[in-house]
């Protein structure tokens, strides 16, 4: 848990989510603001600022965060996904606690913006 994260939050149940999936150490949820049909997240419940911050201690964890976020997109019939893993601002990231994207549902373009 890391002080104002608002992932961390939610992991604590502080903040709602729409839940997709849980278990002891991840968990996914609806992305807020969905840029395609299908847009959910991926994140680790212990707080990692982002991918620069995965330690070789970690290596499994993110496995296991990918591995997740594929099968939820299969069970959902979304063969053709993208992931995204922004790090650091200019990259695009907001919310620094490691967060998979799964986009899909509509033709995506390449490459981004
Ligand atoms: P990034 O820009 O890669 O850091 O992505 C952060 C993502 O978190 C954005 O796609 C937001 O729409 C999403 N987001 C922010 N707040 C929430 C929330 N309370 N519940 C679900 N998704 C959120
Ligand atoms: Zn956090």
């Amino acid at each position: 848990m890391s002080d104002n994260c608002l992932f961390c939050k939610i992991v604590q149940g502080q903040i709602p989510a729409a839940k997709i999936y849980e278990d002891d150490e991840i968990l996914a949820f609806a992305d807020i603001n969905p840029q395609a049909p299908t847009h959910f997240l991926v994140i680790p419940k212990r707080h990692l600022a982002g991918p620069g911050a995965v330690a070789e201690a970690d290596q499994a964890l993110i496995g296991k965060v990918m591995r997740v976020g594929a099968e939820i997109a299969k069970e959902r019939r979304v063969d053709s996904f993208r992931f995204v893993v922004n790090n650091g601002a200019a990259a695009g990231q907001t919310v620094f606690h490691f967060h998979l994207h799964v986009l899909g549902g509509r033709p995506l373009a390449w490459p981004p913006g």
